[in-house]
């Protein structure tokens, strides 16, 4: 009954005129009148539209329907424009969005009701399949939800996700902060994994969001004090100091670092990473390369100095604490998402039309 009380409402605030802007109505197939969005499609590798398609709908009594209110641009959105294994065609991108609960399946009323602020964790795994079953969540072998990737994501007016990946956010948190819910989620994944002691010396290859991410949570969370930005961008070093690294050069510091974070996906970085590791370092692999990249290792320093290269991929269990820092640390993550830009901008960004060297992380709000 309350779905439907829900539904109706939805409804009715679109009749009003209070709803989205023009949404014209249309018959599907069974004669019933459907909604229609605005969402970038990419329909296949090289071919992205803006299109009007159909509102998603409560299916299944765990979901709730999210209306967008920002969703971040990533450098996985160009990829699977590029043309990803993991991706599925064609498919609204963007796995990095906020919005308000619009719909709440029956189940997911005990948790969340209509009006809450929520961002949202795009990946889903299954609890039940071995690697789940062991922690591994992120290498679930069943069927696992990469929304935005295998299933649609944030780059629509609505989008349609599980109870489980909703983190409810106080109204007061601005939205540029809310926005790198999932963004600093994988960055915290990154953290666990190179296990980092505040006296060790870290370089990031990489000063885009997730450079500076990393770099603000082990600088002034964790309390690095030797830690720099290699960034071969002048555009992209302005932008990082605008949102307040210190540390960020064009040059690769002379020394050893006992951790390098490779986050720009690039193999010429990772081997300047490699030849740079202390004994004992680690380099964690945390930019996205093209699936076909190769670098070469030093297999004698790696045996000697006992160098540990680790992967870093997605979000196990970290949206938490991400939202829970987001929160407490509001000052230290604002001007990163701070750049807007409308869902044409967008699609050229991903299309590789437009330049994003001149900021960090940029945001389409609905
Ligand atoms: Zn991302
Ligand atoms: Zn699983």
């Amino acid at each position: 009954m309350k779905i439907l009380v829900l539904v109706t409402s939805r409804r009715i605030s679109w009749h009003n005129g209070t709803g989205r802007s023009s949404c014209p109505l249309k018959h599907g197939p069974a004669g019933k009148e459907e909604q229609l969005m605005k969402a970038l499609v990419i329909e296949a590798p090289g071919s992205i539209e803006i299109r009007e398609v159909v509102d998603p709908e409560i299916k299944k009594e765990d979901d709730v329907l999210i209306r967008v209110t920002a969703c971040g641009i990533c450098g996985t959105d160009i990829h699977i424009f590029g043309g990803l294994k993991s991706a599925r065609y064609p498919v609204v991108p963007g796995h990095e969005f906020c919005g308000v609960v619009e719909v709440v399946g029956k189940r997911a009323a005990e948790k969340l009701k209509e009006g809450d602020r929520v961002v949202v964790d795009p990946n889903l795994s299954c609890f039940q399949c071995e690697a789940c079953r062991e922690g591994r969540i992120n290498h679930c072998t069943n069927g696992m939800i990469n929304q935005g990737v295998n299933l649609d994501g944030g780059f629509a007016e609505f989008a349609r996700v599980n109870v489980k990946q909703c983190y409810r956010i106080s109204r007061d948190m601005p939205e540029d902060v809310a926005v790198l819910g999932e963004p600093l989620s994988c960055v915290l994944h990154g953290l666990d994994k190179a296990e980092v002691f505040p006296s060790e010396r870290v370089v990031v290859f990489g000063g885009g969001p997730i450079g500076v991410l990393i770099y603000k949570c082990l600088h002034t969370i964790m309390g690095v004090s030797d830690i720099c930005i290699v960034e071969i961008s002048q555009e992209r070093i302005n932008a990082a100091r605008a949102a307040g690294v210190e540390s960020i050069s064009d040059t690769i510091p002379q020394g050893e670092a006992d951790v390098v974070f490779e986050a720009c996906g690039s193999v010429e970085a990772f081997e300047s990473g490699i030849r740079m590791l202390a004994p004992s370092g680690r380099l964690v692999q945390f930019g996205v390369p093209v699936e076909d990249a190769i670098g070469r290792v030093p297999l004698y320093e790696i045996y000697r100095k006992e160098i540990s290269i680790v992967g870093s991929f997605v979000n196990p269990f970290t949206m938490k604490r991400s939202v829970e820092l987001l929160l407490v640390y509001q000052d230290l993550f604002s001007g990163i998402a701070v750049t807007r830009l409308s869902l044409e901008e967008a699609k050229s960004v991903i299309r590789g039309e437009m330049a994003t060297s001149g900021f960090l992380k940029a945001v389409v709000s609905f």
